[in-house]
């Protein structure tokens, strides 16, 4: 019989569950764009972001998708024919390394398999014997989020340094920002990529870039920003519309600046735990679950598991049962399986959970106990007692 007839829930790795104080903000005639209350708005949004971030730096926005933001961050700072490393264990980090290629940059690949971190030791010693310095930047993605791994952007600048190499440091946060730390300044990082509609809660179509004052200096001498990419007069624009290349996307801008204040009400280190601790919800039902028949967290290693998403891997097409059974039957709607290697398609045999952003216990619990009415319905071989072990997370035991 059909029971899902509250609201649907959307359990993807973005875009990610918009808060009803989000919509509410949303809800307004269009703002002036030249002057009047949005501009002082944004700036108080854009000095939160960066608070967010820990980033004292410049920041630049785009009308955009993280696609755009990746394309942003590399006009900005390399020309053709320069060389770049791209640290790649999943599709995501994949893809721009493609992106980079496309723009005429020779990219150095340093592949892991998917369920490993990516490789410091080889970074350090390619950079090491890169003794004049013909490195322009290393790319690296915080959380691939076709796999949950979590990548140490500390220990990447750390084999940096230890190399003494003076190459940009280019991270992609798209997944993992204002889910998982980020300390930008502390960790060295020259460009930080992300977008609104994952831990930003707000609906896809902004795009940003925190820029370092060394990655600013550089970007004078990058010949692939044209004037639509360009950071600089999205900058120091006199018109506000210029710090967007045009028409500002205002009730973005005006559900973002609720989004920014949410965060800073409930205290970002706080925004982080909270993370890890429906991460960890997620994970002990995994875990239940995997002791018998084939489901199972697709990164065993907890230390290098992200806080905001999760890969579970099933037997052949039991993940593309499960998402069909739960949709239709709960209102679920689960992340579909990525291939590792981009543009390799679907992984019927993988679904994920997205526990990013606007997230409380009942809608963490409730999509476990879905998808354990959904093993029970399918007839798919599990360990017992899922619930049970996730219920102890929520309760502190
Ligand atoms: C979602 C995501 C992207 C792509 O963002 P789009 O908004 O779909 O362009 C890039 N990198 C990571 C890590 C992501 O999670």
């Amino acid at each position: 019989m059909k029971l899902n007839f509250g609201r649907d829930h959307l359990a993807i790795p973005g875009p990610s569950t918009m808060p009803s104080r989000v919509l509410a903000a949303m809800q307004q005639p269009a703002p002036n764009i030249y002057a009047g209350p949005l501009l002082d708005m944004t700036d108080q949004t854009y000095a939160g972001l960066k608070r967010i971030a820990k980033s004292s730096g410049q920041l630049i926005s785009y009308v955009g998708n993280g696609h755009a933001a990746w394309e942003a961050c590399l006009s900005n700072t390399l020309s053709p024919g320069d060389t770049v490393i791209a640290m790649v264990n999943g599709r995501f980090g994949g893809i721009w390394a493609q992106i980079a290629e496309a723009l005429g940059v020779n990219v150095q690949w340093i592949r892991s398999a998917a369920e490993q971190s990516v490789d410091v030791n080889q970074l350090q010693q390619l950079l090491g014997d890169d003794s004049h310095h013909k490195i322009q930047a290393v790319l690296c993605v915080q959380t691939d989020t076709s796999s949950s791994i979590s990548n140490d952007i500390a220990a990447v600048r750390q084999a940096m340094d230890e190399a003494n190499h003076s190459a940009l440091l280019l991270v992609d946060g798209i997944a993992s920002f204002a889910c998982e730390p980020m300390l930008m300044d502390e960790w060295g990082i020259d460009v930080l990529v992300a977008a609104c509609q994952k831990g930003l809660m707000t609906p896809p179509g902004l795009a940003f870039n925190f820029v370092s004052d060394k990655a600013w200096q550089w970007h004078k001498k990058a010949s692939r920003n044209t004037p639509y990419w360009d950071w600089h007069p999205r900058v120091n624009g006199e018109l506000f519309p210029e710090k967007f290349g045009g028409t500002p996307p205002t009730h973005l801008l005006l559900g973002l600046h609720e989004a920014v204040k949410m965060l800073e009400e409930e205290g970002i280190e706080n925004t982080w735990e909270r993370h890890r601790v429906h991460a960890q919800c997620v994970w002990a039902a995994i875990t239940a679950w995997s002791q018998q028949g084939k489901i199972a967290c697709f990164i065993q290693d907890q230390a290098v598991r992200s806080t905001a998403v999760t890969t579970i891997t099933t037997g052949d097409e039991d993940a593309k049962r499960i998402q069909e059974w739960i949709q239709e039957n709960t209102g679920v709607v689960l992340g579909v399986g990525l291939k590792a290697q981009a543009g390799a398609g679907l992984a019927n045999n993988q679904f994920r959970i997205g526990h990013m952003g606007h997230l409380s216990p009942p809608m963490i619990l409730g999509t476990l106990s879905c998808v354990n009415s959904a093993l029970l319905a399918l007839d798919i071989e599990h360990g017992a007692g899922a619930l049970d072990q996730a219920c102890r997370v929520i309760a502190g035991q």
